[in-house]
Order: C-alpha cells, then sequence, then structure tokens
C-alpha cells in the first residue's frame, strides 16, 4: 500500500475521533496526485506550487509525519497589517483580563462555556454589586459570525467605556450601582480566528462544525430553539445559513442559551453584528408582528429611540428578510427578554461590508454607546419606556 493509502485510511478514521486543538499547517505536497490524496481527507485551504494549506487537529497533524509527510504549523497570522487595531481571540481574553485587573470590584470574569475546537467563550460582568444575578441585566454579545469583527469590537470597548467612567461618570456609576451587565464578545471564537489565519480574509461566517461531507460550519444565528428549521435557514450543510442538525446543536448556542437563561433578571439583550446600519427586533421567522400589543410598542419604542443616537434604521427583522432560528427571537421567545440585533455600520457593501478598515471602530463605538446606555438604563422596566407604571417613576435611577 502506498504512504497516500495509508494516510486516507488513518485519516477517515481520525475525523471520527474527538477533535484536538485545530491548527492551520502546510503539508508538502508537490503534485496532484500528493495533493489530491491529501484533499481526499482534509480540506485544502490553499494550494501553492509545492505544498498545500489544511486546517486540522493537532493529533492528526502530528501523524503525518509517520506517514512520510513533512508538515509545518503556520502560526496564525492575525489581522492584516491596515487592522491590526482589531482584536484577534488572544487579545481579546487579553483586554478582558487586563479590564479584570485594573477593575477590581467592578469587573469579574465569566466563561461562558467553550467552542467546538475547544476554546474559551470569555465575557465579563460589570456591576459594583457583588451579588450575582441580583439586579436588573442587560446582556451585550459580539460575533455570531466570523467575519463580523466589527461585532468584537463595539462590546469589548463597551466594556472599558463602562468600567473607566465609573469613577468619572456619576450617570454610569448609577447604572452600574444598580444594574449588571454582562459583555461576552466573541461567541464564535473558532470562526473568528479561521477567518484570519492566513494573514487574509476567508470571508468565513459560520462555526468550524465539520459536517462530514467536506463541508464546514453551522450558521449559529440560525440554530437557535425558537421557530428552528423554518424560513430563512437551510438545510444545506455548504450552505452560509447552514441551521444545523437540530437546534442548538453547537456546543456555541448551547452555551449562549445556557449562559442567558441563568441570568435571571435579564430584561434587555443586544447582540452585535455587520453590517447595513440596521436596529432590529423579532420577529424575524415570519412576517406578522409581535401580537402582544404592549411588546410590540416597547420593541418599536426602543428601536426608534436607538436609532436617534446611532442614525440607523430601526425595523421589524423580518422587513428585511426571513430569519429562523436566530438570538433575538428565541430570547424573547422564550424569556420575553427585549433583544435586539445591531447590524453596524458600513451601510453597505461599497463602504467595505465586512472589513471595513480599522478607521471605523472608534466612530462606530462612540455612535453605539448612547443606545447601550439606554438599554442599561431601561432594562430596570422596560416597560416604562411606554409610560407604564414602573417602581421608579421619578426617574432617579
Ligand atoms: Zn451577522
Amino acid at each position: 500500500m502506498s504512504v497516500f493509502g495509508v494516510l486516507t485510511l488513518w485519516a477517515v478514521s481520525a475525523f471520527g475521533q474527538a477533535s484536538d486543538t485545530m491548527l492551520q499547517a502546510k503539508i508538502f505536497a508537490a503534485n496532484r496526485v500528493e495533493r489530491t490524496r491529501v484533499g481526499n481527507s482534509f480540506a485544502i485551504d490553499m494550494v501553492l506550487p509545492d505544498y498545500v494549506v489544511v486546517t486540522a487537529p493537532s493529533n492528526q497533524l502530528e501523524e503525518i509525519k509517520k506517514l512520510g509527510f513533512a508538515y509545518e504549523v503556520l502560526k496564525s497570522r492575525g489581522f492584516p497589517e491596515a487592522d491590526k487595531e482589531y482584536h484577534t481571540y488572544a487579545q481579546t481574553n487579553d483586554e478582558l483580563d487586563a479590564l479584570v485587573k485594573e477593575f477590581p470590584g467592578l469587573v469579574q470574569k465569566v466563561t461562558i462555556g467553550k467552542s467546538l475546537e475547544g476554546r474559551a467563550m470569555n465575557g465579563v460582568r460589570i456591576s459594583s454589586s457583588s451579588l450575582q444575578d441580583s439586579l436588573p441585566t442587560a446582556i451585550f454579545v459580539g460575533c455570531h459570525h466570523a467575519r463580523e469583527h466589527l461585532s468584537v469590537e463595539v462590546p469589548l470597548r463597551l466594556a472599558r467605556h463602562l468600567a473607566a467612567n465609573y469613577s468619572k461618570d456619576g450617570r454610569i456609576k448609577g447604572l452600574l450601582d444598580s444594574r449588571e451587565v454582562w459583555i461576552v464578545p466573541m461567541v464564535n471564537p473558532d470562526g473568528a480566528e479561521y477567518d484570519i489565519s492566513t494573514g487574509s480574509y476567508k470571508w468565513w461566517r459560520k462555526n468550524r462544525k465539520n459536517n462530514g461531507n467536506s463541508t464546514y460550519g453551522v450558521d449559529l444565528n440560525r440554530n437557535y430553539g425558537a421557530y428552528w428549521g423554518g424560513e430563512g435557514s437551510s438545510g444545506s450543510p455548504s450552505s452560509d445559513t447552514y441551521r444545523g442538525t437540530s437546534a442548538f446543536s453547537e456546543p456555541e448556542t448551547q452555551a449562549v442559551r445556557d449562559f442567558v437563561r441563568a441570568r435571571k433578571h435579564a430584561t434587555v439583550l443586544l447582540t452585535f453584528h455587520t453590517f447595513s446600519e440596521l436596529i432590529l427586533w423579532p420577529w424575524g421567522y415570519r412576517d406578522e408582528s409581535i401580537s402582544d400589543e404592549k411588546d410590540r410598542n416597547v420593541f418599536e419604542t426602543m428601536g426608534k429611540k436607538m436609532a436617534t443616537w446611532n442614525h440607523y434604521t430601526p425595523e421589524k427583522s423580518s422587513e428585511l428578510y426571513l430569519t429562523s432560528g436566530d438570538t433575538t427571537d428565541w430570547a424573547y421567545d422564550e424569556l420575553k427578554i427585549f433583544a435586539f440585533t445591531f447590524e453596524l455600520s458600513p451601510s453597505s457593501l461599497g463602504g467595505g461590508g465586512f472589513y471595513p478598515g480599522a478607521s471605523v471602530i472608534d466612530p462606530v463605538v462612540k455612535d453605539n454607546i448612547e443606545p447601550a446606555l439606554y438599554l442599561i438604563e431601561n432594562s430596570k422596566d422596560p416597560y416604562a419606556v411606554v409610560g407604564r407604571s414602573h417602581i421608579d417613576p421619578l426617574g432617579i435611577l
């Protein structure tokens, strides 16, 4: 049996095992026959004259040497030079750790679960109250979709803005003394890292699930458990909107689900995406509006109010197009949380689409501070925005 036959047999059996840490590596394969043999078992990311680049578990790569193939692990190259201001997974974690260290008693680290490839899904809880889940709670999450890197920057920098201004800004102090803010900036770390692993963007959207048919990835924002499997999601594993094999089939959405469920006083949630400059609310899965008139008014009032600051277009999600299994439909459907999606800047593909450059980070963060503060403020009683009697009629808090 040739070395290639051995490799194929071995790799097929290895795919059945739990995956080890995923690495990107060069495998030296100098001709079409060798490349084909590698390609039978590995998803080839790139073909160069004397090697191919693959992404595979480290245990599989280690075996390659024994089979006569030379390989070389490629260090993740991170963001292209011009976009170095964006945070990689490691840099995001470093920043979260830095906040915890700089603001003791205010910022606590949280890990809500692990991604498919074993990366910790980290975030922070920001509140001066030491009693967890005791106060009105606002949740912010980013980066369900890998290539939407700006959706990491906004919640991450919101965390620093809140923590750094606690001692300087009476309004922020008041909010953090009476509310809990939870921020998880990178829900899809595997995808985000994969997107930047070669030093140039891959336009990757989904997580890194091996679907078993030479396709990878489940669309995490079609994998939630409310109205899963409906319009605006795909049953085809190769599709960018592949919904997965069942609702909450992915560890990343399971982690968010369990995390949100555990926040007993969560009333508002904001999930950041890019791009188009939109403020969206349920329903996404059907054309009809939310049937509860009071809730519908709260969504519309909040959405339109936030739009006065960031100048995005506020609308019911399905007015854009139908989506089923998204975060906001689930959070409202199951937990009655007022959950919004922001599609951040730019407004169009022509303005840079998913990769608008580093110069937009600061202005886009600034545009969204006031909407975030508004949500945190109204987490105490979202119905107050439509004038319903509430527990703070004088607006002191
Ligand atoms: Zn998205």
